[in-house]
């Protein structure tokens, strides 16, 4: 190891190429293990942030943000070549990187040595490009990227310039760098578990490798939930039948409504509140509402918690769709989206109160807690909820949840070990939802992961999506899906912008398909699908081999239903788990009928 050294940005750009190179989630743990043990401790935070791309954890929400023409800009002062030259470049090769590693190249050759660039430097740079604001921002950010460049070696101006437009997509998932982290500091992949426990309860990959570098994993041992960093939320299975539920949860369980909204996570340090999503952005400017009710109901100094925002009709006290809460994504006149989508919420946990930190407690000590620091009103309430201990009463509630407008119930273990489960999605929770009564129509949300092109009508747009679902344990997608109904001409006008910042050269390294699509994307866009009903199948990789040898799960007859579900990250849609309990539960249906 190189300690006091500082650590060279060709360092790191040398690995990026050589992870580039490889689509095998071993071989690019492998290939980060050997970059994160030769990162001195000082920088190791910003080398695991800059491998994703970022200079801070996602819920800091500082983005580098620098615009493709600014960048083009800054390439054109370091070249001395003219902008059309530049852009003519572009368009052959699609890669503002190539393009930069090419340009700076032609210039090397007349230029003299240089001090190699450290990744100190390259991280300050990009940190004041990111915070750069008001009116000479832009100019700014142009002296500073065109700086960085012009020390830049070739294949450092590459990377430099996708991470800078925020186009690195190495293919590394958060799990990955923590395997990597195990590994190399923790002693083995033995180490992972609590590795993960750690990044779940803090969300921060860089203060997770800086502390398991410096203080092995007695220090990943210290952490304990913090206000304002969010924790990775704890997500439910699936079940579709009372007695099945029942008998998973030991016999009795706390049966809640399943309210259908936005999922908050409340952060209050006395009369200040951030909300986070689901996705761990921080949404508190969409949710001013939001922030004052929690001030005003939540009898605690310092609280997390989380609750169901629910669009409602103030008249009439209905809960209004899902939908109506996308208004509420804008930027501007946040005012008239308040007053026009109202919302009330519905609290179902608490995870950390005054100094204490509850996620290892267990569910009725947590509900406990919650009742008593939460003040009801009638924007505010606690998640309605009951003890059901017979499938009668279970479908009883269920149907009564229906009827107020809810989508089904979460089913919550009771039992002394029911803690919260931060990042997972485990057997605790069990919801049970309305779609499984209906013949055949289970939604999904799936990941678009390709796409084919569209001839005809559909020439210049994609005639089908390639979708898959994802499977955390392999941390991969699988295909289940090509999906063509549903889109309106607008959805079709507006698909290739929408996926242009995500398409990538080749299948991204975590998609498992044996299809061939004729353009592939990075996991991103997840879209809420309608399924008809559901086969075995020798060429989706959905939850292969489960039911029987070379045979995936497909959806057939799939449909877009219109709803694009921003709200959740690639890793949120549904998994193949979930994929093939739908199937099994078709099967017992076609059985009983
Ligand atoms: P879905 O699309 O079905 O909401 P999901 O992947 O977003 O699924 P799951 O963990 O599978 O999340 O289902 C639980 C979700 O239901 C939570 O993420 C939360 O947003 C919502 N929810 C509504 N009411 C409750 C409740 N009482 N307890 C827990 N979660 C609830």
């Amino acid at each position: 190891m190189l300690w006091g050294l500082p650590l060279k940005y060709s360092t790191i750009a040398d690995a990026y190429e050589e992870i580039e190179r490889t689509t095998k989630r071993l071989e690019m743990t492998d290939l980060l293990v050997n970059l994160l043990k030769s990162t001195s401790r000082e920088v190791i935070d910003k080398v695991a942030y800059l491998t994703q791309g970022r200079i801070y954890p996602d819920f800091v929400g500082i983005e580098i943000g620098v615009a493709e023409k600014l960048a083009v800009k800054a390439l054109v002062r370091v070249s001395g070549r003219r902008d059309v030259d530049i852009e003519e470049e572009l368009k052959k090769t699609g890669d503002l990187g190539e393009t930069a590693e090419k340009f700076v190249a032609a210039k090397k050759q007349v230029t003299f040595f240089q001090q190699p660039l450290t990744v100190q430097r390259v991280y300050e740079t990009l940190d004041k490009m990111a915070k750069a604001s008001g009116s000479g921002a832009v100019d700014l950010k142009l002296s500073l990227l065109a700086g960085l460049l012009a020390a830049a070696s070739p294949k450092e101006a590459k990377y430099i310039m996708r991470t800078v437009t925020g186009n690195l997509r190495l293919g590394i998932a958060d799990m990955t760098v923590l395997d990597a982290l195990a590994i190399a500091y923790g002693g083995g992949k033995e180490a992972r578990g609590q590795v993960e426990r750690a990044y779940t309860i803090c969300s921060d990959l860089g203060r997770v490798a800086k502390t398991i570098a410096e203080e092995g994993l007695e220090g990943i041992g210290k952490f304990r939930v913090s206000i304002s960093e969010p924790i990775r939320p704890m997500l439910a299975e699936r079940l579709s039948s009372p007695e099945e539920i029942l008998e998973k949860l030991g016999g009795k369980c706390m049966a809640e409504y399943k309210y259908d909204g936005e999922r908050l996570q409340a952060h209050k340090k006395g009369n200040t509140v951030k909300l986070f999503s689901r996705r761990l952005e921080d949404i508190s400017s969409q949710y001013p509402d939001a922030v004052e009710l929690f001030k005003k109901h939540v009898k605690a100094e310092d609280a997390i918690l989380e609750c169901e925002c629910v669009a409602v009709d103030l008249d009439t006290g209905e809960m209004r769709p899902f939908q109506e809460l996308m208004h509420r994504r804008r930027k501007y006149e946040i005012e008239r989206a308040i007053d026009d989508y109202p919302v009330s919420l519905f609290v179902f946990e608490v995870l950390y109160v005054d100094g204490r930190d509850l996620t290892l407690e267990s569910y009725p000590v947590r509900r406990g807690i919650l009742e008593r620091i939460v003040e009801e009103s009638d924007r505010v309430k606690l998640a309605n909820g009951a003890l059901v201990s017979a499938p009668a009463e279970l479908e009883k509630f269920f149907m009564e949840a229906i009827e107020n407008g809810c989508e089904g119930l979460v089913c919550k273990s009771i039992s002394s070990d029911s803690v919260y489960q931060a990042g997972a999605r485990g057997w605790l929770w069990i919801k049970y939802k309305r779609d499984y009564k209906s013949e055949m129509t289970d939604t999904v949300d799936l990941v678009v992961v390709g796409a084919f092109h569209g001839r005809g009508k559909r020439a210049g747009t994609y005639g089908a999506l390639l979708l898959a679902a994802y499977t955390s344990e392999r941390d991969t997608f699988e295909t289940v899906t090509k999906c063509g109904t549903g889109f309106t001409d607008e959805d079709l006008g507006k698909l290739p912008k929408m996926m242009h910042d995500h398409v990538v050269p080749h299948k991204h390294s975590r998609v498992d398909s044996m299809l061939e699509a004729d353009v592939w994307f990075e996991p991103a866009l997840v879209i809420e699908v309608l399924g008809a009903e559901m086969t075995l199948s020798p060429i989706h990789t959905c939850a292969m081999g489960s039911v029987r040898k070379g045979r995936g799960l497909a959806i057939r007859f799939p449909r877009f239903t219109g709803n694009y579900r921003f709200d959740k990250a690639a890793e949120d849609a549904t998994t193949s788990a979930e994929v093939l309990e739908i199937y099994r539960n078709q099967l017992k249906r076609i059985g009983q009928s």
